[in-house]
Parts: C-alpha cells; sequence; structure tokens
C-alpha cells in the first residue's frame, strides 16, 4: 500500500487510506480522518504558516471542496483575504472561469472577479495533489485573472503521478508524499 515518499508519521497514522475507491485500481487517501485528529488537523497549518509566514503573499485560494477546510483556518492564521475556487454555477457574482480537460471528460471552475486584485501574489492550498491537472487550471485561472499566483501548498503529494513535470513553473510544497505501492 502507497509507499512514504516523504516521510511524517504523525500525518500517516492519521490518513485513512482505502483501496480500489471510487474505482478499482484507485488507492484513496481519505483526508477526513485528519479532519478527525485534531493534534494531527492543528499540524497541517502550522506547517503551512510556518512555510509560507514572512513570504509577502496578499491571499490564499482554495479549491472546491476539500481544500477549503485546509485553507480557511491557513487563512485566517496568515491574516489573509481567501478566495473560493469553486466548480461552474456556485458563485453567485461576476465570476471568470476556465475550462479544463480531465481523464474523463472536462470540467469548468470559476472565482470570483472581484477577489482578485492585479499583481496580488496569492498561493493555492488544496488537500491532495495527484496529477496537477486541477491545481494546473486553478493556477492559469488566478493568473489570467491578474494574479501572480506561482505557489501552491497540499496536504498529500502523489509525485509518481508526475504533478512536478505538470507543474514545473510552479512552486508546489507538500506536507506527506507517497509513492506508488
Ligand atoms: P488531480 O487534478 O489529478 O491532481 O486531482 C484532483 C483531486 O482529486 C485532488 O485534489 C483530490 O481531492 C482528488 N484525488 C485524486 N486522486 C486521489 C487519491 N488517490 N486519493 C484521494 N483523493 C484523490
Amino acid at each position: 500500500m502507497g509507499e512514504i515518499v516523504k516521510k511524517n508519521n504523525l500525518l500517516d497514522n492519521a490518513i485513512r487510506k482505502i483501496k480500489d475507491f471510487p474505482k478499482e485500481g484507485i488507492l484513496f487517501y481519505d483526508i477526513t480522518s485528519i479532519l478527525q485528529k485534531p493534534e494531527a488537523f492543528s499540524y497541517c497549518i502550522d506547517e503551512m504558516v510556518k512555510t509560507y509566514e514572512n513570504t509577502g503573499m496578499n491571499a490564499v485560494a482554495c479549491i472546491e471542496a476539500r481544500g477549503f477546510l485546509f485553507a480557511a483556518p491557513f487563512a485566517l492564521r496568515m491574516g489573509l483575504p481567501l478566495i473560493l475556487i469553486r466548480k461552474k454555477g456556485k458563485l453567485p457574482g461576476k465570476t471568470i472561469e476556465k475550462r479544463f480537460v480531465l481523464e474523463y471528460g472536462e470540467d469548468v471552475i470559476q472565482i470570483h472577479r472581484d477577489d482578485i486584485h492585479s499583481g496580488d501574489k496569492i498561493v493555492v492550498v488544496d488537500d491532495l495533489i495527484a496529477t496537477g491537472g486541477t491545481v494546473k487550471a486553478s493556477l492559469e485561472l488566478l493568473n489570467e485573472a491578474g494574479a501572480k499566483a506561482v505557489d501552491v501548498i497540499c496536504v498529500i503529494g502523489l509525485p509518481f503521478l508526475r504533478y512536478n513535470e505538470l507543474l514545473a513553473d510552479y512552486n508546489v510544497q507538500t506536507l506527506i508524499e507517497y509513492d506508488r505501492e
């Protein structure tokens, strides 16, 4: 089962691994079990704050839906505004959107236009980075809206899915990484 390549015992013990979910052959890394352990949850936020304090970020952005859980306490601790990146049709104000290709089919993400200010340095937060496709579309959306989003921090990374190649132009940080079994 998923060998740890960037080790972190506290987090590894808090992440439930579920075989063949949502379909056969996928090892699912469940972050709901981190939320059940306040010590592990607060560790994640502390590490994110340590990584980004005094780096001059102007905002935090996060990806629906599990990214919200980590980004909200992180943004509060940083004293920064929080930008929600949502699936099409969920945000009530004027939006900017990006269409992107998934393994099967395509998807559209949106942000509120007024949340972005020209030149803003934004760090994007998500729970897990696999192929990096969703994160890349998010970074491109923020940059097309006028920001300078070049940083990403995720709790879990799966580098064998090669997100580092897709996101070679960006600075990607993770708290724990797993290799193929
Ligand atoms: P990706 O665009 O391939 O980086 O993955 C998009 C999202 O799918 C991630 O942010 C996760 O929420 C979810 N995801 C993909 N693979 C897994 C996995 N093995 N376990 C848990 N969540 C996953």
